[in-house]
């Protein structure tokens, strides 16, 4: 077979054209077929949806929102949904695809979607959150279903939102269908350690990258970009192993202090200063671009995409970087790391810990039957440390990257399937 032509290596740099990049690599790697190679780039459903809403001053605003169904191989699609004035397609198009391969890199039995909402939710009052929020259920409720697509919270949205999901979607039907949705609040069918999964993902897989290059937790430093679920879970999971957290950031501003940020306090300011960082006083205030860049040990990334580029990627000291985020890192910056020796546990691993939980919620849900918080929590670390001891031995054994290896890894599985399942 002729090698898929490299899919990157110009000067855009965007999520979409990134992820190409590393799947024509490890497709190439892998010697996979050139027809699944054309079925893996290709969402297999993209829905745009315009979404009227009675705004709390009587007039209606059109809101547009987007589902990609990028596959359904492994098993019913499952991907966030994120309200951001910044979402867009090919944002949307690239979260799915990253899905699929994510959940095949965890062995869940889910392929990949993503959903969004073009709408900044700071701005909008509670009611009309709940109004948007059903709306968009109700105009794509062929497309979601337990067995068919399951949505979850992702960046601007949370367990109300996802709650609103489920009613909506359940009074569409008639049918109470918690297993709808999952990251839902405990009360409607949630589960225990949903809210901390993906930080806990962060925390064991920064854990396992530690010990492989021989960095001992208790006189390592971090910084961490991005203060939200992912961020600050991530941060005081980490600061309990013994890391000293030097710097934070969110939205608009960063934050350091040499001998340790206190995180518990951090996030006690955070949470009661309406989801913002502004004026805390745990540290010096540096820029955004800062905080990427101070000299610590491991680098979490846990805010939006595109954050480490050919821009920056020079200056990172981090020896080490965990991705809490989705496509922190683009395809230009994953070269320049690599040649600067840096370590870094892609998103479709470090991140997984929150997918991996939302499909034990989603056991729990169809099996009317829920587990203590130990039971999830040690299930969960447990996928993490296995994957990324898989993907770990295919770097080394095909001489390559983590997120080359873990790409081929998903890619391989995925593939497996689409040639027992056949192509009609
Ligand atoms: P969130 O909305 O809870 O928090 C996002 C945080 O990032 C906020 O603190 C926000 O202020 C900050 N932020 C936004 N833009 C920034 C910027 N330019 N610079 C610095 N900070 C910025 O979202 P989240 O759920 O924590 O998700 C964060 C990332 O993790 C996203 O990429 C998301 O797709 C990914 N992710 C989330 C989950 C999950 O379970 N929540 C699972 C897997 C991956």
């Amino acid at each position: 077979m002729a090698p898929i032509e490299p899919a990157v290596i110009k000067d855009i740099e965007n999520p979409f054209e990134s992820m190409l990049s590393r799947l024509s690599e490890a497709a190439n790697l892998l010697n996979i077929d050139e027809d699944i190679y054309h079925l893996l780039i290709s969402p297999a459903k993209e829905v745009k949806v315009n979404l009227p809403v009675t705004m709390d001053n009587g007039r209606v605003k059109v809101f547009e929102g987007w589902r990609v169904i990028h596959s359904t191989y492994l098993g019913p699609s499952k991907g966030g949904i994120r309200f951001s004035p910044y979402v867009h397609i090919e944002e949307i198009k690239a979260l799915a695809a990253w899905m699929s391969l994510k959940c095949a890199v965890v062995s869940i039995p889910f392929g990949g979607a993503k959903g969004g909402i073009k709408c900044e939710p700071k701005n909008l009052s509670k009611g009309e959150l709940e109004r948007l929020t059903r709306a968009y259920t109700t105009a794509l409720s062929e497309i979601f279903g337990p067995e068919k697509d399951i949505p979850a919270p992702d960046v601007g949205t949370d367990s109300q939102i996802m709650a609103w999901v489920m009613d909506a979607y359940s009074r569409q039907t008639g049918i109470s269908t918690p297993a709808i949705v999952t990251g839902k609040p405990l009360v409607l069918g949630g589960s225990l350690g949903r809210v901390e999964a993906t930080g806990r993902g962060v925390m064991v897989s920064a854990l396992a990258a530690m010990e492989k290059l021989g960095m001992d937790p208790k006189s390592s430093t971090a910084t961490i970009q991005g203060f939200g679920n992912v961020g600050s879970i991530s941060a005081k999971l980490l600061a309990e192993k013994g890391v000293k957290i030097l710097a934070i950031s969110d939205v608009n501003s960063g934050y350091y202090n040499e001998k340790g940020i206190d995180i518990p306090k951090a996030i006690e300011y955070y949470l009661s200063h309406g989801y913002s960082l502004d004026d805390f006083k745990g540290g010096v205030a540096i820029s955004n671009e800062e905080v990427l860049t101070v000299d610590a040990d491991l680098l979490v990334p846990a805010a939006i995409e595109d954050q480490i580029t050919r821009h920056n990627a020079y200056d990172i000291k981090a020896r080490l970087i965990v991705e809490g985020a989705n496509g922190p890192t683009s395809a230009n910056a994953d070269r320049i790391l690599n040649e600067k020796g840096v370590m870094v546990v892609p998103d479709i691993l470090a991140n997984a810990g929150g997918v991996t939980v939302s499909y034990f919620e989603w056991v729990q849900n169809r099996m009317g039957y829920f587990w203590s918080e130990d039971d999830v929590n040690s299930k969960a670390d447990e996928v993490i440390k296995t994957s990324f001891q898989k993907v770990y031995d295919i770097s080394q054994k095909y001489k390559t990257t983590l997120r080359i290896a873990a790409y081929m890894t998903a890619i391989d599985k995925i593939a497996q399937t689409i040639r027992l399942r056949g192509i009609y």
